[in-house]
């Protein structure tokens, strides 16, 4: 039997997100600035190493694969990824294989996902409204991406709409978007924008809207009960008892989660980041590629696993943004 991965805190590692790319067809602008440069070809893995990666992640106890990029649907050739990973579902050895998504390909590969063995994907949605999707996506367009998302209902995918919560940017949609998931029958998450990456275009603390407020403001209007779920993540869940939804708030700045952290990134150039907030990282592209035996690069996971810090350094409270990490979200997958 192989050891499982277990952290310097005692936390087993069972959850593995992998950005398969840093390219997106959307620039929203907390995630990305509008003349971004992307990595060469030669750096990024390919859907072979991809495969090897995850699956000697998989091999050491990964339960739990998350797919996610910059936009991972934009990747050339990423069904036949996919496909190859619902191998590890056959076997048992993994038990899920979601991705996260702008959803702006759905309509185009949702099917091949369920079949491949996706049952849940997370989209990201900030509005409701088509001209402020445009200027928050800055190319993206509404009306695709909620065919994508019909398509993924289609599919008999379960989805999740993921909004990340600004302060005069969509307040006014709490309770429009929520009545939407509730009738298209979506879960629904709200995130608390991160300083990620210096975007230079958008003052982080002006847009911070305390996911607090937003609760307060679902108590105004619903019956809320505290849910016990824990993901392992920074999500906490509520149900409002009038429509029986399950809403989620991920709130990294203001909650201390990392203690249940069971989860580790890897970047599509294969760099594993321990915790999303720091910014520590192994090479595990430079293992793989040295042989193609996997033991070297099995030691290297294994080293990288024992230095897992015990959690990350954001913080808002002195009105300044501490432990801002350089990297953008398109780059760790978020
Ligand atoms: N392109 C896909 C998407 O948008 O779902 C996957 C990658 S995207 C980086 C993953 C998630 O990170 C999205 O839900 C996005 O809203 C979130 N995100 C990006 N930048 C963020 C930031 N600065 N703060 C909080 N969430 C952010
Ligand atoms: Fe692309 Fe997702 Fe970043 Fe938006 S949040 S720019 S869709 S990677």
């Amino acid at each position: 039997m192989t050891a499982p991965l277990i952290d310097p805190f005692a936390r087993p590692i069972t959850y593995l997100r992998v950005s398969v790319t840093d390219r997106c067809d959307f620039r929203c602008v907390y995630c990305m600035a509008e003349n971004m440069t992307f990595l060469p070809k030669a750096d990024l893995l390919s859907l072979e190493e991809l495969d090897r990666m995850c699956s000697a992640f998989v091999r050491l106890g990964v339960e739990k694969l998350r797919i996610t990029g910059g936009e991972p649907l934009v990747r050339k050739g990423i069904m036949t990824f996919f496909h190859a990973m619902t191998r590890h579902l056959d076997s048992g050895a993994l038990k899920e294989l979601t991705l996260t998504t702008n959803g702006s390909q759905l309509r185009r590969f949702a099917r091949e996902l369920a079949d491949c063995g996706v049952r849940r994907i997370n989209v990201s949605l900030d509005t409701l409204d088509a001209r402020k999707f445009a200027d928050i996506t800055r190319w993206g367009r509404l009306p695709q991406v909620l065919d994508g998302i019909a398509a993924a209902k289609e599919a008999g995918l379960r989805v999740k709409i993921n909004a990340v919560a600004l302060k005069g940017f969509n307040e006014d949609e709490q309770f429009s978007i929520t009545e939407w998931c509730a009738r298209e029958g979506h879960d629904l998450t709200w995130i608390e924008v991160m300083p990620m990456g210096d975007l230079g275009n958008e003052d982080r603390l002006d847009q911070y809207w305390n996911l607090k407020d937003l609760r307060a403001r679902y108590g105004e209007r619903y019956t809320l009960t505290d849910l016990a779920e824990r993901t392992g993540g920074p999500a906490r869940y509520v149900r409002l008892e009038e429509t029986g939804q399950k809403i989620g708030f991920i709130t990294p700045l203001t909650h201390n989660f990392c203690e249940s952290c069971n989860r580790v990134r890897l970047t599509c150039t294969g760099e594993l980041y321990m915790c999303l907030g720091q910014e520590d990282m192994a090479d595990l592209r430079a293992p793989l590629r040295a042989s193609p035996d996997d033991a070297e690069l099995d030691q290297a996971i294994r080293a990288a696993i024992s230095r897992k810090p015990k959690g990350h350094d954001f913080d808002y409270s002195r009105q300044k943004v501490q432990g801002q990490v350089s990297r953008h979200m398109s780059h760790t997958g978020g």
